[in-house]
């Protein structure tokens, strides 16, 4: 595993490690910190500050004041977008420290973190300041003589609960629109990767966002996280996370104030290539579909099943690339594959790896640790699975391929639709006609087509079945932090009872 890595990059020294409440890095009240760990070497990066239920209080506390009474609220769309742009050309000044951040913390590969995360988090802003002056409600046609119209309000305070493995990504999606709302926010970033979140609060306060409306509180899901979803003065939570945590959060929403929840979670989406496609192409976007951020991804094409024309052909060109593929210091720019996030995942998908194994699925590649430490794993493809086994039915969220054979295009459907989530899918062929019919057929709320991984900010991302409900990204986003209300007067001065 790659060393001597001061001549790719400037490790940056740790500058946020405290809670952001009201505008100010504090300590938490209990003054607990934890270890945030490098996943390349298993090492101590920094401890970070442990906030807990006291100390979402008082960000909560800090939220309401500036919505209730703050700025915020009540400037004009076009001053929320001016601040919320120079947030986000304060994101593309700072953009090698915070890739490295989310290296250091995550795996992530620094060069991705550069050219893409990064960039992406400041593109996100600008896509929702644009629309932070285009919000409005609509002119109602009242079946009596009644002027009707429908305001769009910003909901109120809001709890974003975020994991590991896009961190600025997944900041950017959930602060922007809701910045651009006139919202205010407590965030919980994931513990394992909380560093980027506070450089960007850090941030925010220097464009001017006022104190109060981002508060960032670093802690565990069970404590901190749980006092977000069950808090009776937050108005509406937004999670991004597995399903099983988001079921958590859905209950506590219901046993406390009824807040507003949405749920983008797990999945295992399907890649269904047909004998028609390009195999060099199909093949490519195959591996990148699993392996891209080390298969730490909701999206991750994490099933893919192979039309019998092409199959062999195929499986021997994917083989070999991922034999290929670069595994190692996350900060060397040849390398295309970092390490997991943190031991507990690395175990996680080595022991999904030893299942596949035992329930007779075949293995053609990896399956194995790499390096003496750290976190890295071997790209891996298992083939001849069923949708019954683990390693097809549960979200592994690692570098690991199931791969199958299929005949017809209904069997295709059928396999691909065998399964809990609905997050996204792929289909690769250049009949239109199967195109058509598989992406009407395919229960999942991206599809892609001859692409994958194709995001943009307009674009929502929304899960089927156990994928979750709500969205990150497009309009459909904002809309999440609005709440709708009618305003009818009658149209003359008349009696009307
Ligand atoms: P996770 O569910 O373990 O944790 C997510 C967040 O929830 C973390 O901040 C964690 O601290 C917090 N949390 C944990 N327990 C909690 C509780 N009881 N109450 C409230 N909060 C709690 O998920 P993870 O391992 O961090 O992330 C990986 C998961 O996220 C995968 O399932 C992945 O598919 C999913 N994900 C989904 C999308 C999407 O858009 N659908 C995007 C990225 C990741």
């Amino acid at each position: 595993m790659g060393s001597g890595l001061e001549s790719f990059v400037k490790i940056p020294t740790i500058k946020f490690t405290k809670l952001f409440i009201n505008g100010e890095f504090v300590d938490s009240i209990s003054g607990k910190t934890l270890e945030t760990i490098d996943p390349r070497t298993g090492e101590v990066i920094a401890r970070v500050a442990v906030g807990d239920k006291e100390d979402v209080d008082l960000a909560v506390k800090a939220a309401r004041h500036a919505f209730d009474s703050g700025p915020w609220p009540r400037y004009s769309g076009s001053a929320r977008a001016r601040i919320m742009m120079k947030f986000a050309d304060l994101i593309d000044q700072n953009v090698e420290e915070l890739a490295a951040l989310d290296t250091l913390d995550g795996g992530k590969l620094f060069s991705m973190g550069k050219a893409a995360d990064i960039p992406r988090a400041a593109s996100i802003l600008r896509y929702y300041a644009g629309a932070a002056d285009k919000i409005h409600g609509e002119v109602l046609k009242m079946s009596r003589e009644f002027h009707a119209y429908t305001l769009r309000e910003p909901i109120g305070v809001v709890g974003h609960i975020i994991p590991w493995n896009i961190p600025s990504g997944s900041f950017s999606m959930k602060v922007s629109p809701t910045l651009a709302a006139g919202c205010t926010m407590v965030v919980k970033p994931a513990e394992q990767t909380p560093l980027s979140a506070l450089y960007y609060a850090h941030l925010a306060k220097l464009a001017g966002i006022p104190d109060g409306v981002i508060n960032v509180v670093t802690g565990f899901g069970p404590t901190a996280g749980a006092a977000i979803s069950s808090h009776m003065d937050i108005d509406a939570v937004s999670f991004t996370g597995s399903t099983e945590v988001g079921r958590k959060v859905m209950q506590a929403a219901a046993t406390s104030n009824l807040k507003v929840v949405s749920l983008e979670l797990g999945g295992k989406s399907p890649l269904i290539i047909f004998d028609d496609a390009d195999i060099d192409i199909a093949a490519e976007l195959a591996l990148r579909g699993i392996l891209h951020n080390k298969g730490e991804v909701c999206v991750a094409s994490s099933r893919v099943y192979v039309q019998e024309g092409i199959y062999d052909e195929l499986v021997k060109k994917l083989v070999a690339k991922t034999k290929a593929w670069v595994v190692g210091d996350p900060f060397d720019p040849k390398v295309q594959q970092g390490p997991q996030v943190d031991k507990k995942q690395f175990e996680k998908i080595l022991s999904y790896i030893e299942h596949g194994k035992r329930e007779g699925a075949t293995l053609l590649t990896g399956g194995k640790p790499l390096g003496g430490k750290g976190y890295y794993i071997a790209p891996t493809i298992f083939t001849d699975f069923k949708e019954e086994m683990l390693i097809a039915k549960d979200e592994i969220f690692g570098p690991v391929m199931a791969l199958a054979k299929f005949k017809t295009i209904d069997e295709a459907i059928e396999r691909a639709n065998k399964t809990r989530y609905g997050l996204a899918a792929g289909i690769m062929t250049k009949d239109l006609n199967v195109a058509n019919t598989v992406s009407r057929s395919i229960r999942a709320g991206t599809i892609w087509i001859n692409c994958y991984f194709a995001f943009d900010n307009d674009c929502p991302v929304v899960g089927y079945k156990t994928s979750g409900f709500g969205s990150d990204l497009g309009l459909e986003a904002l809309y999440k932090y609005l709440k709708v209300k009618s305003v009818v007067t009658p149209l003359y001065n008349t009696p009307w009872l």
